[in-house]
């Protein structure tokens, strides 16, 4: 593993440096202040491919690695950590499953208009009395001649409702069997209605909703890979999906850090900056010690996934350490910020409401604790 990046991962990051800067920073506080998803700003992310940076080029995606993809999360969550997590949902959780268990019929139909950012990608696993005990599904799916049947109600669904096509797992029933299986549901089609739209503490400008299934009628080829196949495609992929959202709380720290430095060298006290007093540069130095472990440990898992090696335990690590940091860090700056760290005037006071989910979804930190734990005593 090498400790710089590529020309090309070099490029990837100043284009979306220079897109979060130039497009999102002067409209975020805005959108947040009302709670909008940023329909036009994921446009143009489309349009830039980063919906579908690692879909291979043939269905349309950039085909880039996953240190550039987790250094493009990385730099949007800076500036918009609702941004980036919608990003996240539709590369890692829609388009990577449909990229690692469809057929040929479903990357052409499916991939093409998610990664050209047409249409937008959700993935529905949790339902209402099954969080972190996944395999507790009651989602149901019938099958009837050519199609299934989907039943049933899902919760805390992100890019729902502005998604148009969703991953969603339901059990079918064979004899004495329940076969957690995954489908690729249009989210127009008859039955699928919006339910409940979470009022969420943070991340107000990524939509979380929940799904209710009504006889929804889903066609036998939009079924993902085999029937009983839904739990193992729904934890490889939030495997890859946990560099994702490393990533995005790597995004946040530094932010975080960055701000807490400029304010420390700004704001004066006892007639000199805070910056000269040493409990303060103490905890600037933790903060910048915290978020550099946190994107090296991203990176290390990036860079098995992108050799094929096997990372469930280097993701899991990625994803808790840098949740748990970046929650310390964004209380530390806020700490820094005194009172206005407590104002929506201030941009702190947005990270720190942020920052407070990346420990619980994707797999809470307990979650993540026992998948490291099982692979260090396997
Ligand atoms: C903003 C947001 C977006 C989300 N987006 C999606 C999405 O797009 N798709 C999707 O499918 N889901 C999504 N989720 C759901 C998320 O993945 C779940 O919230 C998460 O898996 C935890 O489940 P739970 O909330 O039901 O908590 P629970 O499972 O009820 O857990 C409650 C507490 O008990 C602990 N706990 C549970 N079991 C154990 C155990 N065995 N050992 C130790 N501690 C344990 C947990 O760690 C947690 O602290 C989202 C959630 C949020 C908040």
């Amino acid at each position: 593993m090498k400790f710089n990046l590529t020309e090309e991962q070099q490029m990837v990051r100043d284009m979306v440096r220079d897109f979060a800067q130039n497009e999102i920073a002067p409209v975020i506080k805005d959108l947040e202040k009302k709670g909008e998803f940023p329909h036009d700003i994921i446009r143009k992310l489309g349009e830039l491919n980063l919906l579908g940076i690692i879909v291979p080029e043939k269905y349309g995606g950039a085909g880039l690695d996953n240190i550039s993809y987790s250094v493009a999360i990385e730099e949007i969550a800076k500036v918009c950590a609702s941004t980036a997590v919608t990003l996240s949902v539709t590369n890692s959780v829609c388009c990577y499953p449909i990229m690692t268990f469809g057929t040929e019929e479903q990357k052409k139909k499916f991939l093409v208009p998610l990664a050209s950012g047409e249409h937008l990608g959700a993935f529905s696993l949790t339902e209402p009395q099954g969080g972190s005990d996944a395999a507790n599904q009651k989602a149901k799916a019938v099958p009837d001649g050519d199609d299934y049947i989907l039943n049933g109600v899902k919760a805390w669904v992100t890019n729902v409702p502005a998604a148009n096509t969703a991953v969603v797992m339901a059990v079918v029933p064979r004899g004495d069997e329940r076969k957690i299986s995954a489908f690729i549901v249009e989210t127009d089609r008859e039955g699928f209605s919006v339910g409940t739209v979470e009022d969420k503490m943070g991340l107000r400008c990524s939509k979380t909703s929940e799904i209710v299934l009504t006889d929804c009628r889903v066609p036998r080829d939009q079924l993902l890979g085999e029937e009983g196949d839904g739990l193992k495609i729904a934890l490889h992929s939030l495997d890859a999906s946990r560099i994702s959202i490393g990533a995005q709380c790597v995004g946040i720290a530094q932010a975080a850090l960055d701000l807490a430095v400029q304010y420390a060298k700004e704001r004066e006290q006892f007639g000199k900056p805070l910056a000269r007093l040493q409990a303060i540069q103490f905890m600037l130095s933790d903060m910048a010690m915290e978020v550099d472990a946190a994107r090296m440990l991203v990176f290390r898992a990036a860079d098995l996934k992108d050799r094929g090696k096997k990372m469930t335990a280097a993701a899991s690590q990625a994803k808790l350490y840098a949740s748990e940091i970046v929650n310390r860090v964004v209380a530390r700056s806020l700490q820094i910020h005194g009172a206005v760290g407590y104002s929506k005037e201030f941009d702190i006071e947005r990270l720190f409401r942020d920052a407070r989910v990346t420990t619980i979804y994707e797999g809470t930190s307990e979650i993540q604790r026992i998948v490291i734990a099982r692979a260090l005593l396997s």
